[in-house]
C-alpha cells in the first residue's frame, strides 16, 4: 500500500485484521500528522463507510466521539439576502437509520488509524519513506529508502489526487478545474446545532455548516456548540477572506450562515484546498491498483469524496480476502477487472452529480434560480424522489445490487 491517509490506512487495517500481510508505505511522517489540538477539519462520515471503519477496528478507537448528523437542511440563497423560502429538509428517520451519518474530527481519525495500524502484527508501517516500486507480470518489487525490499502480488495506489505510482502506469486522467477554493474551519456558535446541517447554495458556492461534537480543546473558553464549517468561494474573494482577521474572517461567515444560531466566532485554523475533479481512465494496471482520491476527485459539495474512496476500499478488501481465503492471486487482472466494474459507476455518478449540482447553483442566473427553486419544491414534495437523495447521501449506493456487483 502506498499512501496512509484515510483510505489507504483505513484499507490496510481492514486487510490487516483478516490476516493477510499488508506493508503500508508513506511519504509524511504519522506521528506529527496527528495534530496535537483541535484544528478544525472534519470529515462527513456517511453511514455506510462506518461499516468500513468498524470492520478496520478503527472506529472504536476514535479520540473524540463522532457527532450524529440527524437533519440535513438545503436553501438555495445570494448572498446579503434572506434564503430562499424553498428549502429541502431531510429527517434520518424518513429513511428509519439512526443516523445520515457522523461527523468526524480529522484528527481524531487519524489517531485511530495510527494507533490501530500499529497494534495489528500483520501490517508493517514505513512511514516519513520513501518507495521505489518496480511492477513485473508476476509480482512487484517495492523498495523502502533505508528499509526493506518486499516482494508482493500487488501494490495499492493510495496516494490522493497526485498520484505518482498512476502517473508512472501511464494511466490517463481527466481533470475538471473549478475556479473555486476550499475554505475548512471550525466554529463555536451561540444556540445548539441540535444535530442539523446546513448547506446553503450562495451563487459564489456552496456553503456547509455540519455538527461537532465539542472536544475539550475545542471550547476555548466553554463553548459547547461548535460546528465545521465547509465553505466554496471564487478563487480571488476566498484568497482576500482567508487573510483577514478573526473578527472579519467570522463576520463573513456570520454572513452566509444567518442568525439563527446567534454569534458565530471561528476557533482553530483556517484551511484551504483548490478544487477540481478528477477520474481515472482505468483504476489499475499491471500489479497496480488504485483506490481514494488517487482514482477520483469530486467537488466537496456532498461531503462524498472520502466516503466514495471508503466504498473502493470495502470492494477491494472484500474481493482481496476472498481471494486470499482461495488462495488466489490478489494481482491478478480479472479480480482487479471485478474491481473496477464494481466501483468506476458509482464513482463516476457522484462525480457527475457533484458537478452538475456546483454548476447548477453557483451562479445568479435568474433562470436557473427559478428552475433549482422548483427543483427542492419538486424534490420536497416527491417522496420517492427524496428517499432516493437520502439514501445516496448515507452512502448507501443508489445502483442496483445486480449493477453494482460487477459479476
Ligand atoms: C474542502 C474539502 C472538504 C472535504 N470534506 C469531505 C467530507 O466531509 N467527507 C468526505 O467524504 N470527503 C471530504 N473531502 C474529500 C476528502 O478529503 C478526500 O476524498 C480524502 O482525503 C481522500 O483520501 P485519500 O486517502 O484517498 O487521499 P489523501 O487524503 O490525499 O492521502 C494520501 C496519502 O498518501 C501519502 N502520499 C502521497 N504521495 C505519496 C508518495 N509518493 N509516497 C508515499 N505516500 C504518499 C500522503 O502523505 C497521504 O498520507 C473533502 C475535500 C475537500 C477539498
Amino acid at each position: 500500500m502506498v499512501g496512509a491517509g484515510p483510505v489507504g490506512g483505513t484499507l490496510a487495517c481492514r486487510l490487516a485484521a483478516a490476516g493477510i500481510a499488508t506493508a503500508v508505505v508513506d511519504r509524511a511522517p504519522l506521528p506529527p500528522m496527528e495534530h496535537p489540538a483541535f484544528d478544525g477539519r472534519a470529515y462527513a462520515i456517511a453511514t455506510g463507510s462506518q461499516r468500513l471503519l468498524v470492520e478496520s477496528g478503527v472506529w472504536d478507537r476514535l479520540l473524540e466521539p463522532a457527532c450524529p448528523i440527524l437533519d440535513i437542511r438545503v436553501t438555495d440563497g445570494c448572498l446579503g439576502r434572506p434564503a430562499s423560502s424553498l428549502c429541502l429538509h431531510f429527517d434520518h428517520a424518513e429513511a428509519a437509520e439512526a443516523a445520515f451519518g457522523h461527523m468526524v474530527e480529522a484528527r481524531s481519525l487519524r489517531v485511530a488509524l495510527n494507533a490501530r495500524m500499529h497494534a495489528l502484527p500483520a501490517l508493517h508501517v514505513f512511514a516519513h519513506a520513501h518507495a521505489t516500486v518496480e511492477r513485473r507480470d508476476a509480482d512487484a518489487v517495492v523498495a523502502v529508502a533505508g528499509g526493506p525490499t518486499i516482494n508482493c502480488r500487488l501494490v495499492v495506489a493510495a496516494e490522493g489526487r497526485n498520484s505518482p505510482l498512476r502517473r508512472a502506469a501511464g494511466i490517463p486522467v481527466t481533470y475538471l478545474p473549478y475556479d473555486q477554493t476550499g475554505i475548512v474551519c471550525a466554529i463555536t456558535h451561540q444556540h445548539p446545532h441540535n444535530n442539523v446541517a446546513l448547506e446553503h447554495f450562495l451563487p459564489s458556492g456552496p456553503f456547509a455548516r455540519l455538527p461537532m461534537c465539542a472536544s475539550p480543546d475545542a471550547q476555548e473558553g466553554g463553548a459547547a456548540n461548535v460546528s465545521a464549517i465547509v465553505w466554496t468561494e471564487r478563487s480571488a474573494v476566498a484568497r482576500r477572506i482567508l487573510t483577514s482577521d478573526d473578527a472579519a474572517f467570522s463576520a463573513e461567515i456570520a454572513r452566509r450562515l444567518g442568525d439563527h444560531l446567534g454569534i458565530v466566532r471561528v476557533i482553530g485554523r483556517r484551511w484551504h484546498y483548490p478544487l477540481g475533479a478528477l477520474h481515472a481512465h482505468r483504476y489499475f494496471d499491471r500489479r497496480l491498483v488504485l483506490v481514494g482520491d488517487a482514482a477520483h476527485t469530486i467537488h466537496p459539495i456532498a461531503g462524498q469524496g472520502l466516503n466514495l474512496g471508503f466504498r473502493d476500499a470495502m470492494a477491494l478488501a472484500d474481493l482481496l480476502i476472498e481471494a486470499s481465503e482461495r488462495g488466489a492471486d490478489p494481482g491478478a487482472p480479472e479480480l482487479l477487472r471485478r474491481y473496477q466494474r464494481r466501483r468506476r459507476p458509482d464513482n463516476l455518478l457522484m462525480l457527475a452529480a457533484t458537478d452538475a449540482l456546483d454548476r447548477l447553483f453557483s451562479n445568479d442566473n435568474q433562470l436557473l434560480r427559478l428552475a433549482r427553486d422548483i427543483g427542492i419544491a419538486a424534490v420536497h414534495r416527491l417522496p420517492p424522489l427524496k428517499r432516493l437523495f437520502v439514501h445516496q447521501a448515507m452512502g448507501l449506493p443508489l445502483l442496483s445490487r445486480g449493477a453494482n456487483s460487477g459479476q
